[in-house]
């Protein structure tokens, strides 16, 4: 049976930028049959989750995607929790203090998905997808279902197995450990706090880091010496409390956010001869100028 899908779908407002155009056509399986199905008749089609990383063209994308959004089933077995790629971190943060059991406190302060998780490795507060992790069902690029472990993922900062080998996260595994339910709470309460002093917030629309941080050093703090902070092109500028950070307070296009972030990775490169790498994934093709200002900050 066909997948139902949206063609010519405006993307905008799905993602955490609050940037994008149209997207050719989107998919939202419900579960993992519908998903591969799509995968095994789309082989070209991008997947995404909750659009918190990615950048999208203003022109839009002349390509199909998933987007994982209804992929949200959670089971929980004891300390054991077993949930879908398109799962929340702030909802899967929420579910296992519920349950009484930590290694999720980390999720609750930004918007990946569980999928995009694991793909990025993401971290934060101590914490990373990667510590509680026991196995990662993945549809392979030869259409296999395959279930790798932890150590079968190859985790190393922002990166897994995933992007190298092309891998899909269908679901996850994880073993928790059981604390009380209060301690939790307090830990996610102080990671939230954390956030409102640390990063922008999600009314001032942004994609989180922008940059990696270089061996031994900070994104950061190089940006802030190059006096970043004060940066903006047209509707993007840099935040005000963190340089690693851009944030679309007036309309943004992706155009002048890949412009703003050249510039700074163009000084950075200029003062230090340290070429900063996108922490970002771009979504995009039809504008050369884009195409080109990301390839070089790629390379
Ligand atoms: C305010 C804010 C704060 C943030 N703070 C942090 C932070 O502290 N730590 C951190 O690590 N990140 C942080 N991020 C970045 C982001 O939330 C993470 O990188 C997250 O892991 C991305 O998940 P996503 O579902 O939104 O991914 P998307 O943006 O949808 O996709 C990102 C990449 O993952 C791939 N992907 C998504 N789903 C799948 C899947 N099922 N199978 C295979 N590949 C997939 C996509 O193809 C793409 O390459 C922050 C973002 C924001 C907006």
């Amino acid at each position: 049976m066909a997948v139902s899908s949206v063609k010519n779908f405006d993307i905008k407002n799905l993602t955490s930028f609050k940037i994008g155009g149209k997207i050719s056509e989107v998919f939202f399986p419900e579960n993992i049959e519908e998903f591969t199905q799509i995968l095994n008749e789309n082989p070209e089609i991008r997947v995404f989750g909750n659009l918190s990383n990615t950048l999208i063209s203003s022109l839009g994308y002349e390509g199909k995607i998933i987007l994982t959004t209804k992929m949200n089933s959670v089971q929980i077995d004891g300390t054991r929790i077993i949930a879908d790629c398109g799962v929340k971190g702030p909802k899967l943060s929420q579910i296992a203090c519920e349950a009484g059991l930590s290694g999720f406190e980390f999720m609750i302060g930004f918007p990946g998905s569980v999928g995009g998780e694991i793909y990025m490795n993401a971290s934060a507060h101590g914490q990373s997808i990667s510590d509680n992790l026991v196995s990662v069902t993945c549809l392979t690029q030869e259409g296999k279902i395959v279930k790798y472990s932890k150590e079968e993922m190859n985790f190393e900062y922002r990166k897994s197995r995933c992007s190298k080998d092309n891998l899909i996260v269908l679901q996850t595994e994880f073993e928790l450990e059981t604390k009380p339910q209060a301690e939790i709470k307090a830990k996610m309460n102080e990671n939230l706090e954390f956030r409102k002093s640390h990063q922008p917030l999600l009314n001032l629309p942004n994609c989180g880091s922008i940059f990696k941080n270089p061996q031994n050093k900070s994104a950061g703090m190089l940006l802030d010496s190059i006096g970043a902070k004060n940066f903006s092109i047209g509707g993007a500028r840099v935040w005000e409390n963190h340089a690693n950070f851009i944030v679309n307070n007036n309309n943004g296009t992706s155009t002048d956010v890949l412009e703003l972030m050249f510039k700074m990775y163009t000084e950075v490169k200029n003062k230090y001869n340290i070429k900063l790498s996108p922490e970002i994934i771009f979504l995009g093709g039809a504008d050369e100028k884009e195409n080109e200002l990301w390839q070089i900050m790629k390379k």
